[in-house]
């Protein structure tokens, strides 16, 4: 259930422009395409001919910018941020691009993802006299690329920052004559590159790329820096250490469903990954229904396979505002109550397949079972097109504990009878493998197996032992 009332958020999403007219509106389209990635800030610095100038906020992207305060920011080459918060918290200092003056130029950067070793670079940096400006780790890289101020080559700066970074990260760096795009050596979030007339555009998803016109050229590779500059595009591999470990959420939930990530589409993956729902787990059933918006694909795809009709038993109120925006499980829970609504016509007297994407607190999944059945449902039995979330996340997805998550703390029989349901199945890891059609995949979450070392992070996650 990839919406704005959801229990699972991604921390950011990211957008560049490089030598194109009206940079800051541009950027402002990838951003509102980019929002599903976070809604409490965001920001563009734009450079007009090595003058930056930077607007940023609280808020959706609709609310933050103004037509006329968009049309003050000249320049042709800009870069973009939304935010959600996880590391650093909600305030004004966290939210993006971060601009920085320094007498070897001034330089902004913008950042998705989060650092697993960042309480330990941090320490470093100020042991050697950093000051932070904000809480986010985001800054960290700036002080990296900046510790040895010395050097004139640039390039060279970026690749050492970025070889002390380990965890997930998608950069974008603007200077006042380039634009660096960089992807962190797991590739855990995605980040793509497209051609628009005589520049380039970068973004989180393809989605971004779409919006503004650009044609898609490919996907930045993990461990990849592209700088683009007048000279065009010029791809440095930074580290030999290279990983195929997409997030596996990125394909069930977070992307768009139109944006494709390393060659496959997110409705595509879910679709199928809803059809191997349902033969590994099939019922005897009179209709089967997602929860909007995420889950619509992966029911299809369950219907198609199970021969029982897809229906739209849920419908969602599109415009309620962002006062119930707030990372608090109780506004969390509010919002679903206002954001969803059951069909009485469609659900009564049925038994119902209900799919979500993925199941994390179960809080949300209860409140709409719930409400299909004061609709008058006569059986709903849930279908999660996703394995059991066992383990935190410490990549920017706010699940960082194991007492938030449902399938940590109970059993399958606790957790069907928790949520009412006649019946609770998941997708099965390999199940999920064959829908991308890969192994080469972050799962973390759902196995328990993390790619990077993970630091001190396992400290604060309420493991029982
Ligand atoms: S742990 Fe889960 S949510 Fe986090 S990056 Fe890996 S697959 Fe994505």
């Amino acid at each position: 259930m990839q919406d704005i009332f959801d229990q699972l958020h991604e921390e950011c999403g990211v957008f560049g422009i490089y030598n194109i007219n009206h940079a800051a509106n541009l950027t402002y389209l990838g951003l509102h395409s980019l929002q599903h990635r976070g809604q409490e800030g965001c920001g563009i610095v734009c450079n007009d001919h090595g003058e930056m100038s930077r607007m940023k906020g609280q808020g959706l992207v609709t609310e933050v910018f103004s037509a006329s305060q968009l049309e003050k920011m000249k320049g042709n080459c800009a870069i973009g941020h939304v935010r959600y918060s996880t590391t650093g918290g909600n305030v004004i200092e966290n939210v993006q691009p971060f601009l920085f003056h320094h007498h070897t130029g001034e330089f902004a950067l913008a950042h998705n993802g989060n650092l697993v070793n960042s309480n330990e670079l941090r320490l470093y940096l100020e042991n050697k006299g950093s000051i932070f400006q904000s809480t986010s780790d985001s800054e960290i890289l700036a002080h990296l690329m900046k510790k040895n101020a010395d050097s004139e080559n640039r390039i060279v700066n970026i690749i050492d920052a970025l070889n002390m970074l380990e965890g997930a990260f998608a950069f974008v760096i603007l200077t006042k004559d380039k634009l660096y795009a960089c992807r962190d050596k797991y590739g855990f979030r995605p980040l793509v590159i497209g051609k628009k007339d005589d520049g380039y555009v970068v973004s989180s998803e393809t989605c971004g790329l779409d919006i503004v016109g650009a044609t898609y050229i490919r996907d930045l590779e993990p461990g990849e820096v592209v700088c683009f500059s007048q000279d065009g595009m010029k791809s440095y591999q930074y580290s030999q250490f290279k990983h195929y470990k997409m997030c596996a959420m990125e394909y069930i939930y977070f992307s768009r469903p139109d944006s494709n990530l390393e060659g496959l589409n997110c409705h595509t993956f879910r679709r199928i990954s809803g059809k191997i729902l349902a033969q590994e787990s099939p019922v005897d059933a009179d209709i089967v229904i997602g929860v909007p918006d995420s889950s619509l694909s992966a029911a299809m795809g369950y219907a198609d396979e199970s021969k029982i009709p897809y229906e739209m038993g849920l419908i969602k109120n599109k415009y309620v505002g962002r006062t119930f925006i707030q990372p608090s499980q109780e506004l969390r829970e509010r919002g679903v109550l206002m954001k969803l609504s059951p069909i009485q016509s469609v659900v009564s007297g049925k038994r119902i397949v209900l799919i979500d994407d993925s199941l994390v607190r179960g809080t949300t999944s209860k409140r709409i079972v719930r409400m299909l059945k004061e609709a008058g449902a006569k059986e709903v039995h849930l279908r999660i097109a996703s394995p059991q979330i066992i383990s935190p996340c410490f990549y920017g997805v706010d699940m960082s504990t194991y007492d938030e998550l449902m399938s940590a703390c109970m059993s399958l029989d606790e957790m069907q009878k928790e949520l009412d349901v006649e019946s609770l199945k998941f997708l099965s890891i390999e199940g999920l493998y064959k829908a991308a059609s890969r192994k080469e995949l972050c799962t973390a979450c759902f196995t328990n197996v993390y790619p990077t070392n993970t630091y001190n992070s396992m400290k604060n996650t309420n493991k029982k032992s």
